[in-house]
């Protein structure tokens, strides 16, 4: 099928920096030149008259709120099921949805209205790429940018609007009702020591996107903790384990008749060292967890599993990463740039996830296109060899021919073998 809307990639996809539902949906609209609300009608009727739609139709109200669509639900199900049909691509990762689902609504986890970061908008629009509002800064525990450790803006700083309004006459990183850029900080946002900013959350966003949210059992903390629990009886630890949250909470959603919130899940999975994918996808007991319980009720105030990071002048970075892109040299691989630029392939490839992916891209087609100038220059060389009377014929083999053009052009033997072949049949 033709994409019956403009097929716009998901921004951030296969990274922690996954755009969010919201974003994507507003960064359509800009494109279309239409207001959300156009385009959301648009696509409610070509899903109803398209009989080949496999998921479910789902009804429109007369606004959404941004909150609404960060969590599982079905117009949030509606949503991503449609848009990604209109355009060919899977939305899936792109909204928290194991709120409402795994985890229970969780009610005050995610922002109202959007949220950024001025200094990543800021680099998006440096780097040339188009801006868009990562799901992760929707989640209130998420304090501050991971990245540069600044406070998350809520409104432009210039007139105070929140940027929710469905007119959409500039792109995301700019003000819809001023124009100002969204690259503007408050004056006061310094950089702060994020000890405690829910990186926990942040590796829970990229897992989920990386394995599908359909094929996770809805009672996945259900299994998670029955089997848990067995494990602790075993070691006589089954009293330890309650403590961890409560008796009385732990058996209910063991046996699916509450859910947990996220942050009871967030403080399980802390206590007990898993992962928050582990637990809440039915695979706590099939990881190595914690039996050493302490005796401490209360949840540790910083959740922070990050090691310190060495702080880089990422803006030095960036500046030699764009120097670099538009310099005339030859493509370099990501090794390679990564190894000019003096940091690690993995720090390109966190800092800069888009940047990177067009390093490889660039690469590779250089690759490519080189392979042919190199197959075209040899096929070239062999039909002169064989079709030049000046010299005697007669001494004229594959063998001489591919030792003249090796020496004329250096070209590797598998390329040369192929072209003298080929215009040795020619010629016979
Ligand atoms: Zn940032
Ligand atoms: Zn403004």
């Amino acid at each position: 099928m033709a994409p019956k809307l403009l097929p716009i990639q998901v921004r951030g996809r296969g990274t922690a920096e996954i755009e969010s539902l919201h974003s994507y949906i507003h960064r359509s609209a800009y494109h279309h030149n239409v207001f959300v609300g156009v385009l959301l009608k648009y696509m409610d009727r070509e899903i109803k008259r398209d009989s080949d739609f496999p998921g479910h139709i789902g009804c429109l109200p007369s606004y959404i709120h941004h909150q609404d669509i960060l969590r599982k639900n079905s117009l949030s199900d509606y949503l991503i099921d449609s848009f990604g049909y209109l355009t060919c691509q899977s939305l899936r990762g792109t909204n928290a949805s194991f709120l409402n689902a795994q985890l229970n609504m969780s009610r005050g986890e995610l922002s109202s209205g959007f949220r950024w970061c001025s200094e990543c908008m800021a680099e998006m629009m440096e780097l040339g790429e188009e801006p868009y509002f990562k799901l992760i800064w929707q989640f209130k525990a998420i304090q501050g940018c991971p990245i540069h450790r600044t406070s998350l803006v809520r409104a432009c700083i210039n007139c105070g609007c929140t940027q929710n309004s469905y007119q959409r006459v500039s792109h995301l990183g700019k003000c819809q009702q001023c124009s100002s850029s969204l690259r503007r900080k408050p004056k006061k946002n310094p950089i702060r020591e994020l000890t405690d900013n829910a990186t926990d959350l942040i590796q829970l966003v990229y897992d989920w996107q990386m394995f599908s949210d359909q094929h996770i059992s809805p009672y996945g903390i259900s299994i998670s903790l029955n089997k848990l629990l067995d494990s602790y009886r075993l070691q006589n630890k089954e009293e330890d384990f309650y403590r961890l949250l409560s008796r009385g909470r732990l058996l209910s959603a063991a046996n699916k008749k509450t859910k947990l919130s996220l942050s009871d899940a967030r403080k399980l999975s802390f206590q007990l060292g898993i992962s928050l994918f582990d637990l809440i996808s039915g695979n706590a007991a099939n990881t190595s967890h914690r039996f050493d319980l302490n005796d401490s009720h209360d949840f540790p105030s910083s959740f922070s599993h990050a090691s310190v990071r060495d702080v880089k002048d990422h803006k030095s970075v960036l500046k030699n990463l764009k120097e670099l892109s538009e310099s005339d040299v030859a493509p370099m691989s990501l090794k390679g740039t990564a190894k000019k630029l003096g940091v690690s392939v993995g720090y390109l490839e966190y800092r800069f996830p888009a940047q990177v992916r067009l390093i490889v891209n660039r690469y590779q087609s250089y690759l490519d296109q080189d392979h042919l100038r190199k197959v075209y220059l040899a096929q070239t060389r062999a039909l002169q060899y064989f079709l030049d009377v000046s010299e005697n014929r007669a001494a004229k083999s594959r063998k001489h021919a591919y030792k003249q053009i090796r020496e004329e052009t250096g070209l590797p033997k598998w390329i040369l073998k192929k072209a003298i072949q080929t215009a040795y049949q020619a010629m016979t």
